[in-house]
């Protein structure tokens, strides 16, 4: 697994996260620190979620259930004989 390495915007070098503050599920601020004692600088990054690659696969059965209810009874009985000849 990769790690995020954090860069120093002032000096360069490594730095560490040393707190990191969920504001939203899709957005964190990290509070990081210059790794590199001369410098000392702190900082706050902004990790925000971009775009989703691969859906969840917990999101599979709501997605079926959302299917399921909006079946009409005609439709239903169809998917069941359905399912049954699998
Ligand atoms: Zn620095």
């Amino acid at each position: 697994m990769r790690v995020l390495t954090i860069f120093c915007p002032e000096c360069g070098e490594k730095a560490l996260i040393k707190k990191s503050n969920r504001k939203h599920k899709e957005l964190s601020d990290l509070y990081c620190a210059c790794r590199d004692p001369e410098c000392g600088h702190t900082f706050v990054l902004n990790l925000t979620f971009s775009h989703t690659l691969m859906p969840s696969a917990k999101n599979k059965d709501t997605l079926l259930l959302d299917v399921i209810k909006n079946l009409s009874p005609e439709q239903r009985e169809k998917a069941l004989t359905l399912l049954q000849g699998m």
